[in-house]
């Protein structure tokens, strides 16, 4: 029956856990996967989160279905993080947001939507982006094809082409964009390049799903979203999806969402309507607990500010150790230019370590990366950076 089944050899980013895993040297290290690590390389339990579940133990509830769309009041709140309370979008009702199974939910929602309502439109992503950006949306019969982005010669953006590639689109195709926290490389647009950009998406009428998984570890929630309230302010329709993974450490509660930004509130309507439809025949419904939860903390003033700290917390631990990183192999590898460790931004540096280096850190010394060379400082900490920046120089040498 099964036997004409491909096999599917797994996903290379998630596949270097198991290899970790697998490895036995106490002195090993995992730069591999985008998760954020404490100073003890724990997964973090924010204490906002713990607050809010502690709140709701006290007067436990039953697990209704959601509906389709999920939970309203933290829809609202992910509106007003992303968009700002006092958008016009917002208070004139024009966003279209649901609940979404982590941000990967987000953009498969999103990539169905595309599918059904601009079938012409081509997707245009970042070359590099987040490998699974290509199969999600190639999974939901969208052509899939990539803009100029990374400038491996000068470690920053190839702008002059990026914006060259975006004036040939047509009209509707869909442009897929990292407002904060590029990944897999790191290195963002400026404001100022944001402006230029989106005056070219707006004249040239493309359609601009923006991906915002690291908010909070850029700047802050509010300057990490500058591309998104510009996209508002310009008047775009234009989709985001967001994800709680990493800034409420959510990874596998699966909370995210998708908005979509319309013209006016009937517009908004529409698709709404069809986004729930669209979630109704794919898994039905979102799960209750986790949104209830970033709802308590969205929601209330105090974990609010608790949450913000926190996230504050895990964004310098992470800058201090790309300082540190910077500061080694600086100091041990003269010549060579290192700025790029500390200019980049988020979890995410792109080493430029070629294939062969990075399977020499995981042979030698047990360190793991990408094979692309994308290392996620959020691994590092004050007990293992040295030892991590010493086998960086061994195989730099
Ligand atoms: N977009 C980007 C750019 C990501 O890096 C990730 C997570 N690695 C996602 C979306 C998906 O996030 P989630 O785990 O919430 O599905």
């Amino acid at each position: 029956m099964f036997n004409h089944v491909d096999y599917y050899p797994g996903d290379p980013i998630l596949g270097l856990n198991d290899l970790y895993n697998k490895d036995t040297r106490a002195e090993k290290v995992n730069l591999g996967v985008g998760v954020y690590y404490d100073e003890d390389g724990n997964l973090p339990l924010l204490d906002s989160v713990l607050k809010a579940e502690a709140e709701r133990a006290k007067a436990p509830q039953a697990r209704p279905y959601l509906p389709m769309s999920g939970l309203a009041s933290y829809n609202t709140a992910v509106q007003r993080l992303l968009f700002g309370a006092d958008s016009a979008a917002v208070t004139e009702g024009r966003i279209a947001t649901i609940q979404s199974i982590g941000g990967s939910g987000a953009l498969r929602v999103g990539a169905e939507f595309v599918k059904q309502y601009f079938p012409q439109s081509k997707v245009y992503v970042s070359k590099p982006t987040w490998g699974n950006h290509i199969s999600i949306f190639e999974a939901a019969g969208l052509e899939v094809g990539e803009y100029p982005y990374y400038d491996a010669q000068t470690g920053g953006v190839k702008f002059d082409a990026l914006l060259e590639a975006f004036k040939g689109y047509n009209k509707h195709d869909v442009v897929l964009l990292h407002p904060c926290c590029h990944n897999p490389t790191g290195v963002d647009l400026t404001p100022a390049q944001w402006d230029v950009l989106l005056d070219v998406v707006k004249e040239r009428e493309l359609l601009a799903f923006m991906d915002i998984a690291y908010q909070g570890f850029g700047d802050d929630f509010e300057t990490d979203v500058y591309a998104i309230r510009k996209a508002e302010a310009l008047g775009l329709s234009y989709f985001v999806s967001s994800s709680f993974s990493k800034n409420l450490s959510f990874y596998g509660e699966r909370l995210g969402a998708l908005s979509v930004v319309s013209a006016t509130a009937e517009e908004k309507r529409l698709v709404f309507s069809q986004l729930q439809y669209i979630v109704r025949r794919l898994y039905s419904n979102p799960p209750c607990h986790p949104a209830t939860i970033a709802s308590d903390v969205l929601n209330s003033d105090e974990l609010f500010a608790l949450w913000t700290e926190e996230v504050a917390q895990m964004r310098v631990r992470i800058k201090e150790m790309r300082q540190r990183l910077f500061e080694v192999l600086t100091a041990k590898v003269p010549g060579r230019d290192f700025s790029y460790i500390t200019a980049q931004r988020g979890m995410f540096s792109f080493s430029g370590l070629s294939p062969e280096q990075v399977a020499r850190l995981a042979s030698e010394f047990g360190i793991y990366l990408v094979s692309n060379g994308r290392m996620c400082v959020a691994g590092l900490n004050t007990k293992n950076i040295d030892y991590v920046a010493n086998a960086f120089v061994a195989v730099l040498q």
